[in-house]
């Protein structure tokens, strides 16, 4: 069985990424979602082991030293990490994993692993971004601007990236995404090995 392909999905916060996730995920069993540990309060309806595991700073501690993380950084005051032995095991089983993650940790699993493929996800404009951010209506007026602020950097890196889907949509966005998919499993190097076998 071939391994599953490792894919991440970055772009500033309120862009819709979850969003848009849920949606690819509908109608996916081949698919695994990388669930991240986070010192992030719990937002409003969501569940610990399913958007995040959340845990305290003391715990995530531990989790760098026992190196439990693929990768983790800092983003507006929390700490966000994702748990190397879940994603081994899904691309074992020949899934493809998603991580949503910001743009410091695409870099680091990057760096260790050049094969990962990277899709930029951006907003139509930045007042839509905003409008976004505050029509989620879970973040204060002030870790918002604190976000807008982290976005214009973050889009700054977005030409290292493989992809870049801008969600104007969330129909056209999830299309483009299983259409890059689709096509990362076309590539020569993948279907050659299945004649060799
Ligand atoms: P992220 O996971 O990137 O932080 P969310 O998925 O939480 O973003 O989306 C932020 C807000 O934007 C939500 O209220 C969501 O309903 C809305 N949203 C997402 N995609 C779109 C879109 N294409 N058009 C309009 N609103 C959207
Ligand atoms: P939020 O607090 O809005 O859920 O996420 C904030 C940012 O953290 C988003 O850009 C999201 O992609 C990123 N993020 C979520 N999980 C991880 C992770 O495990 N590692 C890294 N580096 N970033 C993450």
């Amino acid at each position: 069985m071939a391994k599953g392909k490792t894919f991440i999905i970055s772009g500033p916060s309120g862009v819709g990424k979850s969003t848009v996730l849920r949606e690819l995920f509908k109608d996916r069993d081949d698919l695994y979602f990388s669930v991240s540990a986070t010192t992030r309060e719990p937002r409003e309806g969501e569940q610990d082991g399913v958007s995040y595991h959340f845990i305290n700073v003391e715990r995530f501690q531990e989790m760098i030293e026992a190196d439990a993380f693929l990768e983790y950084a800092e983003y507006v005051g929390n700490f966000y990490g994702t748990p190397k032995k879940y994603v081994d095991r899904a691309m074992n089983e020949g899934k493809d994993v998603i991580l949503d993650i910001e743009v410091q940790g695409a870099l680091q699993v990057c760096t260790k692993r050049p094969e990962t493929i990277r899709i930029f996800i951006a907003p139509p404009s930045w007042d839509e971004l905003e409008r976004r951010l505050k029509s989620r209506g879970t973040d204060s007026d002030e870790k918002i601007q604190k976000r807008l602020v982290r976005a214009k950097a973050e889009l700054q890196t977005a030409d290292v990236y493989d992809y870049f889907v801008i969600n104007d949509s969330v129909d056209r966005a999830v299309r483009e995404i299983n259409a890059i998919m689709l096509a990362e499993h076309c590539k020569p190097a993948e279907r050659m090995k299945i004649l060799k076998e």
